[in-house]
């Protein structure tokens, strides 16, 4: 499996360092033949290249088995014409990355302020309010007057029902309970068909509970009773939000792993954004890109039928648990180790129950 890895801005270095070690020693364990091809993208590629993200990087990617993309300065870039390009929207519009699955539980060694709970938020990923990605040309914000700006949002019934698919097939390898998320109170044509289509592919799954909750009324209950979700489908702004929230429920957003996936690339990619805050220090914690890294390796196995690579996958989520439970982990999660020495641990232990 080739894979193109892109370390990102802020944090991204040194939690990409981490999940490459992390990569490797999967593939020393389980036998993968993985291939990393190492790239760059963001700030330093606006440097060195003149853009954030390159037509020669992209086909790299296309002739990739998948993509590591680090987290990336997004709100440094504001204008396509001086290279500065999102690279998350980037790939997942020029990729058709159009699910973004971000998975949140609790895990034993974090206090579980809200009870225990295993959910998985699926997320439009390639339209809905983003401007950068939902016309063809040109951003879909428009500064109208001075004091006037129009923001659109689309929303088409083949992405709505691709995403329903995805949220259904998830649920059936689950507890087969689908949640639409939505605002169809008020967003009534664009929402309203995003739950018709919904419910249209639902029907193709009976065995599969569904629910309506809107998304204002959505931020409480999911905060009153995570455990009551298991799979949450939602439009991409929406979603968003959502699964920041359900990662920092988990325990912190540096646990938010996250795959976007189309039908024939995959990208993984944290859910959280560079974090400056915190940058070059060694205290951002590694887990989101660890474990973003082994949902590819399982989409991977998935879609070569290559049992391997699952186990992998499972390999390295129990791995990472079991660090957290022993205490082996970042200050987020109330552990005492940097980004490198929890990285080192998730090796050791890894590596050890090979043996
Ligand atoms: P952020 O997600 O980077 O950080 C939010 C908070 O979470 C910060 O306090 C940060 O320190 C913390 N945090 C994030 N990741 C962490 C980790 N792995 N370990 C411990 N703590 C972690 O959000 P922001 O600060 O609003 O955005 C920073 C930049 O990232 C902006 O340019 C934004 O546009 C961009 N962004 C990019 C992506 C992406 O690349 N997918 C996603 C969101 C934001």
């Amino acid at each position: 499996m080739k894979i193109v890895v892109l370390p990102g801005d802020g944090i991204g270095p040194e939690t990409m360092a981490v999940t490459v070690d992390a990569l490797h020693a999967a593939d020393r364990r389980f036998g993968l033949g993985l291939q990393l091809d190492h790239d760059i993208a963001g700030h330093e590629s606006l440097q060195r290249h003149g853009a954030t993200v390159t037509p020669a990087l992209l086909e790299k990617v296309r002739a990739a088995d998948g993509l590591m993309l680090g987290p990336m300065a997004t709100y440094d870039f504001k204008d396509e014409a001086k290279g500065e390009i999102n690279p998350s929207k980037f790939f997942r519009k020029a990729l058709d990355l159009y699910a973004n699955i971000r998975p949140a539980r609790t895990y034993p060694g974090i206090p579980a302020r809200l009870g225990e709970f295993d959910l998985v938020v699926v997320r439009e990923n390639t339209e809905g309010f983003y401007a950068d990605r939902n016309i063809e040309s040109g951003p879909s914000e428009m500064l109208i007057t001075p004091d006037l700006v129009i923001s659109l949002r689309r929303i088409t019934r083949l992405c709505c029902e691709r995403i329903a698919r995805s949220a259904f097939e998830l649920a059936m390898t689950r507890k087969k309970h689908v949640t639409i998320v939505h605002k169809a109170n008020v967003l009534k044509l664009g929402d309203g068909m995003f739950i018709d289509m919904c419910h249209q592919v639902g029907k193709e799954f009976p065995d599969v509970r569904i629910d309506e909750v809107i998304v204002d009324a959505m931020m409480a209950h999911v905060v009153r009773a995570p455990d009551r979700y298991d799979v949450i489908v939602t439009t991409n702004m929406f979603g968003d939000i959502l699964s920041d929230l359900t990662a920092e429920l988990s325990g912190s957003l540096g646990l938010g792993g996250s795959l976007n996936a189309g039908r024939e690339h995959a990208m993984g990619q944290a859910a959280h954004g560079s974090a400056p805050d915190i940058a070059g220090q060694n205290i951002a914690n590694p887990a989101s890109l660890i474990l973003s890294a082994a949902m590819l390796l399982n989409w991977y196995g998935q879609r070569k039928g290559k049992q391997a690579f699952m186990e992998a996958s499972a390999a390295m989520e129990k791995t990472l648990a079991d660090t957290i439970q022993a205490r082996e982990c970042t200050v987020d999660v109330g552990g005492k180790l940097g980004t490198r020495e929890a990285g080192a641990a998730f090796v050791k232990r890894l590596e050890a129950a090979a043996n």
